[in-house]
């Protein structure tokens, strides 16, 4: 069962999303504050954030990026201004799709569907060699003579550069 967290500061909200979400067989978590959410996605294992830019604590766009370094793990932003999507894409944030509020429930859970669904494809990728190295695309996973090493995400992704 795919996990889902959801950093909402309004509370009606999350409660529906969670709800919505719950239907379609995801197992949900809230948070309603933003430094509490980035905790809790940096110590837990979850397979898409949906993520609130507007949040006590910390913002959405300073979650993602932290997220970033550390995680390759999709993100949903929503937002609730349409001036804030063009940030939201403007400043390259990392998140993997956004949603602008008001927004229809099942707008949010086939939106969650199908990024889950581009994820699945790419963890199918190959595992790449150039010469005795191995590099796992999905575990970030880098094997030399058998010696294997963990990178970050965004090491992994200058080494593959
Ligand atoms: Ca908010």
């Amino acid at each position: 069962m795919s996990r889902i967290l959801i950093i909402e500061d309004e509370e009606a909200i999350a409660e529906l999303e969670k709800d919505y979400l719950e239907l379609s067989g995801f197992e949900v978590s809230i948070s309603n504050r933003g430094d509490e959410g980035l905790q809790t996605a940096m110590s837990e294992e979850f397979d898409l954030i949906v993520l609130d830019l507007m949040l006590p604590g910390m913002d959405g766009f300073e979650i993602c990026k932290r997220i970033r370094e550390e995680k390759n793990i999709p993100i949903i932003m929503v937002t609730a201004k349409t001036t804030e999507i063009d940030k939201v894409k403007g400043l390259d944030s990392g998140a993997d799709d956004y949603v602008a509020k008001p927004f229809g429930v099942m707008e949010l859970i086939s939106r969650v569907k199908a990024v889950l669904r581009r994820m699945k494809v790419e963890e199918k990728e190959p595992v790449y060699q150039i010469g005795k190295v191995f590099l796992d695309e999905h575990k970030h996973l880098v094997t030399l003579d058998g010696e294997k090493c963990e990178l970050t995400y965004k090491e992994y992704e200058l080494l593959k550069l």
